[in-house]
């Protein structure tokens, strides 16, 4: 193999964990090339993997449009600002979508040619010795790496019992690219998608009802949280029924009939397109041969260490093709690791302090142990929290539901998790995943100034909360 054809890294896959990956080993001056598959509706390469494709950029485009359409039916009439015949169009919303995806796919492209980064489009298939088989679509060719990422990530899994059909019983991709909003919609899981992509097309008119196995809302929330947010989402009329087993789900005369279990009741319903979002599995199929020998997780995930590294020496795996959350940032971390691994910089990544949010309205947004989780470990905390309703940003914004919730050490005052349901959540808990990797107490909040009025005063009350300090609020002792 000729030295071109030779490369210090190769990345498989250019989603967040991947191309991250590929632009930080080039930047500490590594050969590498991105080795990525996806194609777009013409064919062509398009960089960014879910993400920027099929996951967060455009899901939060759709998300932007249909709040601002929500926002201008119900909330603009109590600024005195009155319209008639607000009307919307799905292209438009759709068409404004594509353009954004398509400018930052397009980004990650630039990135890679100012970086040196070279991209190969096509399947990589991992031979032994750190042989790299590349098919194209005019054939194949052999590339090979001191070392190998593994960034493949995850595709939605599928459901039996209720098979796929083009526009009618949909994935995520085929929720994000309705032509027309559905009269009635049915989701399969009131997880992460369920509920924004839920959200989306209900503000937008549809009917909206979404079928959860659980029996707890939000299950991997803390519970206070999940159930204010829950109390918000029967206000909007997302209409979420708990404890369901789907049994079936088939297209007939243009509709979907779905037949459900709740409490061994059975239902029937019908609704004009289904979404499934009943989570995600790893992409491992057809990535490496036999005599490679990876090993998986349980899950099905590349089994690898705290640094990525695989049982196989020179290989590592990153994103969602391995544990922990299914999130963009977090293999976007992952990333950075593995390649200030690899340039011989070792680099860790604190897995207690990922941050993970819900783009509803309100936003849902948390870092660090729920209460429930304290309770399980016997861990004793003091806990704070401060409803939106009583800050004045708040007030004069008109977004007053929710509320900020501190969970701190009972000894030390450490600040445990931090839980946020209200507006800009997901801005704002950037402010408690800073305080919690500085390991700051709820007292260093509590002690330090927030700009009045803005929204992060609520997380100053929440702290000052934690010891019944508030201010704007009546405080627990007080109430005695
Ligand atoms: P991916 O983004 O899945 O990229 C993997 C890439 O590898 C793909 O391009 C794929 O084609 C390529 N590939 C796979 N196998 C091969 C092969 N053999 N050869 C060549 N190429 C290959 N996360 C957030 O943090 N925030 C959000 O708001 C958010 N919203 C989401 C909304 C939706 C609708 C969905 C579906 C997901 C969302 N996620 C969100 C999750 C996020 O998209 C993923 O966690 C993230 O994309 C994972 O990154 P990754 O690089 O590991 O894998
Ligand atoms: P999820 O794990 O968030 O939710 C899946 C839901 O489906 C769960 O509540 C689960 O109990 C339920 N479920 C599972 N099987 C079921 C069944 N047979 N019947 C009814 N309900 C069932 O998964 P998702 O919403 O598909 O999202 C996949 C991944 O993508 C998540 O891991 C998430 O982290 C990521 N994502 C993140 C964001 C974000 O960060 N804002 C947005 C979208 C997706």
């Amino acid at each position: 193999m000729s030295d071109n054809n030779h490369y210090e890294v190769v990345v498989i896959g250019a989603g967040p964990a991947g191309y991250v990956a590929a632009i930080r080993c080039a930047q500490l001056g590594l050969k590498t090339a991105c080795v990525d598959a996806w194609e777009d509706e013409s064919g062509a390469a398009s960089l960014g993997g879910t993400c920027l494709n099929v996951g967060c950029i455009p899901s939060k485009a759709l998300l932007e449009s249909s709040e601002k359409y929500e926002q201008s039916l119900h909330e603009f009439k109590d600024h005195g600002i009155s319209f008639s015949g607000i009307e919307f169009d799905v292209g438009t919303m759709q068409a404004r979508k594509n353009k954004i995806v398509k400018e930052l796919t397009g980004g990650i492209k630039q990135l890679f040619k100012a970086n040196k980064v070279s991209h190969l489009f096509g399947r990589a298939f991992i031979k032994p010795e750190h042989k790299i088989e590349i098919t194209q679509a005019d054939g194949k060719t052999s590339i090979s790496a001191d070392n190998i990422i593994i960034a493949s990530g995850s595709s939605a899994v599928e459901m039996g019992c209720a098979p796929l059909v083009a526009d009618k019983i949909v994935d995520s991709s085929g929720a994000l690219a309705f032509d027309s909003v559905p009269q009635k919609l049915g989701v399969i899981g009131a997880g992460v998608i369920g509920l924004e992509l839920g959200s989306v097309w209900r503000r937008l008119g549809a009917e909206v009802i979404v079928l959860e196995a659980q029996e707890n809302f939000l299950a991997m929330a803390d519970v206070q949280i999940a159930k204010d947010a829950q109390r918000q989402f029967k206000k909007q009329g997302l209409d979420i029924r708990l404890n369901t087993r789907l049994v079936a789900a088939e297209v007939q005369d243009e509709k979907v009939e779905l037949h459900y279990k709740q409490a061994d009741q059975e239902h029937a319903l019908t609704v004009d397109k289904l979404i499934v979002a009943v989570g995600r599995t790893p992409n491992v199929e057809k990535l490496w041969d036999d005599s490679v020998e990876l090993l998986l997780d349980e899950g099905g995930f590349i089994n690898v260490n705290d640094q990525c590294e695989t049982n196989v020496p020179g290989i590592y795996a990153i994103g969602d093709v391995v544990r922990g959350p299914m999130l963009a940032h977090k293999g976007s971390e992952e990333g950075i690791m593995v390649a200030e691994g690899i340039a011989g910089h070792p680099h860790q990544i604190n897995y207690d302090l990922i941050p993970s949010v819900i783009y509803t309205h309100p936003e849902i947004a948390w870092v660090g142990k729920t209460e429930q989780e304290l309770k399980a470990s016997g861990i004793g905390y003091n806990a704070g929290a401060f409803p939106f309703a009583a800050s004045g940003r708040a007030k004069a914004m008109g977004n007053t539901a929710g509320m900020v919730k501190i969970l701190a050490d009972a000894e030390t005052d450490r600040v445990l998790g931090v839980h946020i349901v209200g507006p800009q959540a997901s801005e704002l808990i950037a402010q408690a995943v800073i305080s919690m990797e500085l390991a700051a107490s709820s007292e260093d909040l509590a002690m330090m100034v927030f700009a009045h009025p803005s929204l992060s005063e609520a997380v100053h009350e929440a702290a000052l909360a934690v010891s019944d300090q508030a201010i704007h609020m009546v405080n627990r002792k007080r109430k005695q």
